[in-house]
């Protein structure tokens, strides 16, 4: 994260995590530059090593072995990881659209999307599948794996496309679905792949000698070739080719040219025939010099080049000098790309033919120079160095005058300069005015008619009407961010402090939030407000809780917290206590444990890019219909997990209740990863305080070797509940919680009369 000695001056925003992209967050990452906040967007967590994709659908490569985990990059890197998929820019606003969160703004952009199938062949869209993007290929292809364990008779796949790409895919598909089906004791024979091309031949774009190779191992290996056989229409299970044919196909793959994504048509950027962006020897746009592009999406109008990984590998480089450039307002450079690359084209069966220009040579030796070649690449990606705190203890002189060499004229020069002075304290910390009006402006919280006066109408409270027989519920929760990304942290913040409200059996009425935000330029303080209380505001409306009120002050790290009032039944039992447990009953937990943890080694960059994904998920969970849920199957006490952990907040529970209870530790629902990090010995630094509860244990001593037991004390972030509920009931309500999306909830144990033994939680192994 950015410090406060640091304020951030300019945004470089990465749209796509492609080969190109990963270059250039791995060079900020080695040399950061101080005031340049650098933001990835992607659509995916792990982006895929197009070089060892082939080698992974073969069988030889696991999932994590050819795939750059983004976000343990990015977080590497200082960057920002939204995972999101962009869907447009408004180049006069200076913003990227993307789905499911606010615009995210940039003062220079660049692009390495990759390219998008075109399918305008009839029956495309529905029957084929796309080799891009990777993901979605890889899920068919996980379920063609499946498939070919049961299908009987022959299986007949089609692969549309005869470039390097579609001749290895092809190869790959058949070594590794020959080998399941000798595994499985079946014939092998029982596979029919074909390759279709619309051109005369096989590799068009290489030497003669490398199309010979191909030709005669596609032969040996019984895969048929059809040349001049464009495909022009695609039905359910066959496809029609230029020459009148019609081709029986089980599966489609299709491995045509690939060209570039449609939004792209709607940014007024020029494009090339295939809407590829047309790009300058320095990679930026013909059209708008802040826009940079990169990789198969970029068309350079002077070296016009195959799409291929290798490209935008090596544009990576240069593209990272010109970003650094652009935000020290200096020219960029111009790159010129290799005439000629080598090929390293592989057949499945850890053999690969090496073919560049009119060369060409074959053997088991290219695949390993291959391998070698291409784990040494992905090393540079999955191993990161531990780096020193860049911005750490360099004087306000230095720091100034780096930071004055990224403004763009004197206003943002003072600005700059004020934000790494010595700050003010008291009302003199509160964040401008205008700054917080213009960030709120454009938000839209719920309106309520019980409030009388709120942000629709702002004073100096907000009034709230408590209507007639209904009590308040005031709750209050305040943390600082624990991950880069504003509007995923005002999501889960927001969503944290309401789970009080829900635990207690309570609907959320009104909000107030109280936030810090580190200093900096005017426009990036606003920004930040905006996407974070975006964020917030998304979840206090979906649980029709109104925002009312709030402040803003200034401190050296981004938090927020909200104030939350509630309402209730005011006559009656009708708040869901922590001290109803009664013996006998079962314990129900509604979401797994191990944020805490998780997010100690996600800051080690020792945590995998979609546990992190499964964590933030799980904690943008609202407990809202689980707590009604809850209370529908008889529950008689509740209350949300957060910072004490699990058995903290269970003894919560069982002393006022009078009661003991009994955790099993091997029905936990448990966040992926969580205990792999906690073997790592990676626990949050609040754990030590909450594993004093140990004295509340009966057994521990036999239990400290679990590899669950240290889960038992992380703290959670915006928890799920945990609720008894009588025994009888329990599976019923473990149903209807799974069916409402609460899909890993569990019975993790019972409750149990008191005891004469002074620990109240017996654990079962
Ligand atoms: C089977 C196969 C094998 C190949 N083998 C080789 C090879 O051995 N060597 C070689 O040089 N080339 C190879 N290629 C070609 C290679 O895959 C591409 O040229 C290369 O992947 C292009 O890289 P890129 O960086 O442009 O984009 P990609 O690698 O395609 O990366 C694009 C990234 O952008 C993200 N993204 C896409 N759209 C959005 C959006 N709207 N918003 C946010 N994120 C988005 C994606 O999730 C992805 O992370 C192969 C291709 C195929 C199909």
């Amino acid at each position: 994260m950015q410090t406060p000695e640091q304020p951030v001056i300019r945004d470089i925003v990465l749209i796509g995590g492609g080969h190109s992209h990963v270059g250039v967050l791995k060079r900020f990452g080695m040399k950061p530059l101080p005031g340049v906040r650098l933001t990835i967007i992607c659509r995916d967590t792990h982006t895929p090593y197009s070089g060892m994709l082939p080698g992974y659908i073969a069988g030889h490569y696991s999932y994590d072995e050819v795939h750059i985990d983004l976000r343990r990059l990015a977080e590497f890197a200082g960057a920002r990881f939204y995972r999101g998929e962009a869907h447009g820019i408004d180049r006069t606003q200076k913003l990227v659209h993307c789905s499911g969160r606010p615009p995210v703004s940039y003062d220079t952009l660049s692009i390495n999307i990759g390219s998008t199938p075109q399918l305008a062949v009839p029956g495309a869209v529905d029957h084929v599948v796309p080799v891009k993007p990777i993901y979605g290929f890889n899920a068919r292809w996980l379920a063609l794996l499946e498939r070919v364990q049961t299908h009987q008779g022959k299986l007949h796949i089609a692969v549309v496309g005869a470039g390097a790409g579609g001749v290895e895919l092809c190869l790959a598909m058949q070594h590794r679905l020959g080998t399941e089906l000798r595994q499985l004791g079946r014939n092998p024979d029982a596979l029919s792949l074909t390759l279709f091309t619309a051109g005369p031949d096989i590799l068009e774009t290489h030497s003669r000698r490398v199309r010979q190779m191909f030709r005669e191992t596609l032969r040996q290996r019984g895969i048929q070739v059809h040349a001049n056989a464009a495909v022009n229409e695609v039905q359910g299970g066959r496809l029609h080719t230029a020459d009148g044919q019609v081709w029986e196909a089980d599966e489609i793959i299709w491995v045509t040219r690939a060209g570039g994504a449609a939004w792209l048509r709607d940014t007024g950027l020029a494009l090339d025939d295939d809407g590829c962006i047309r790009v300058r020897d320095t990679l930026q746009s013909l059209t708008d010099p802040d826009i940079y592009a990169a990789g198969d999406v970029a068309s350079m109008d002077n070296h016009p080049r195959e799409k291929a990984g290798v490209f935008a590998v090596r544009q990576g480089p240069p593209l990272a000098a010109n970003l650094r450039r652009a935000a020290l307002n200096q020219p960029p450079k111009p790159f010129r790309p290799q005439k000629h690359w080598l090929a390293l084209i592989s057949t499945g069966d850890q053999y690969a033919v090496a073919s560049r220009g009119g060369l060409g040579f074959r053997g088991a030796w290219v695949w390993r120079w291959k391998d070698w070649i291409d784990r040494r690449f992905m090393r540079k990606f999955n191993e990161l160095p531990a780096m020193d705190d860049q911005g750490a203890g360099q004087n306000l002189k230095t720091a100034g005058a780096q930071l004055t060499s990224l403004t763009r004229n004197d206003d943002e020069a003072q600005q700059a300069i004020s934000a790494i002075a010595m700050r003010c304290g008291g009302c003199g910390a509160k964040v401008g005015a205008s700054v917080l009006s213009r960030a709120l402006g454009s938000l839209q919280p719920v309106e309520r008619d019980d409030v009388v006066i709120g942000l629709h109408a702002p004073d100096d409270a907000a009034v709230v009407r408590i209507p007639p027989g209904k009590a308040s519920v005031y709750t209050v929760d305040f943390f600082r961010a624990f991950i880069d990304d504003p509007y995923v942290f005002g999501r889960v913040s927001a969503n944290h402090a309401l789970g009080d409200v829900f635990a207690m059996g309570a609907e959320a009425q009104t909000a107030t939030a109280v936030a810090t935000v580190p200093p900096g330029l005017e426009s990036k303080v606003e920004d930040l407000v905006f996407q974070m209380m975006s964020g917030a505001v998304a979840v206090l409306n979906d649980a029709n809780c109104a925002l009312v009120g709030g402040h803003t002050g200034e401190g050296r790290e981004l938090a927020l917290g909200f104030a939350v009032n509630g309402l209730i039944d005011a006559d009656g039992d009708a708040a869901l206590r922590k001290g109803g447990l009664k013996a006998g009953q079962a314990l129900i937990l509604t979401k797994p444990i191990g944020t805490g943890t998780l997010f100690a080694a996600h800051a080690r960059l020792e945590a995998r890019g979609r546990w992190i994904d499964a964590a933030l998920t799980s904690m943008m969970q609202s407990n809202q219909a689980a707590a009604a849920c809850l209370r529908a199957y008889g529950a008689t006490a509740c209350t949300d997990l957060t910072g004490f952990g699990l058995l903290g907040h269970l003894v919560e529970m069982t002393r006022p209740s009078e009661v003991d209870a009994e955790l099993d530790l091997s029905a936990l629902p448990v966040l992926d990863g969580a205990e792999e990090t906690v073997a790592s010995g990676i626990l949050s630094s609040l754990q030590p305080a909450n594993v004093r509860l140990r004295r509340a244990l009966r057994n521990q001593a036999g239990m400290v070797d679990h590899p669950r037991y240290p889960l038992i004390f992380d703290p959670q972030t915006a928890g799920g509940l945990l609720a008894s509920v009588p025994t009888e009931s329990a599976n019923d309500c473990v149903r209807a919680l799974k069916a409402l999306g609460y899909t890993q909830t569990a019975v993790i144990g019972r409750v149990l009369p008191q005891s004469d033994a002074l620990e109240p939680v017996v654990l079962v192994p």
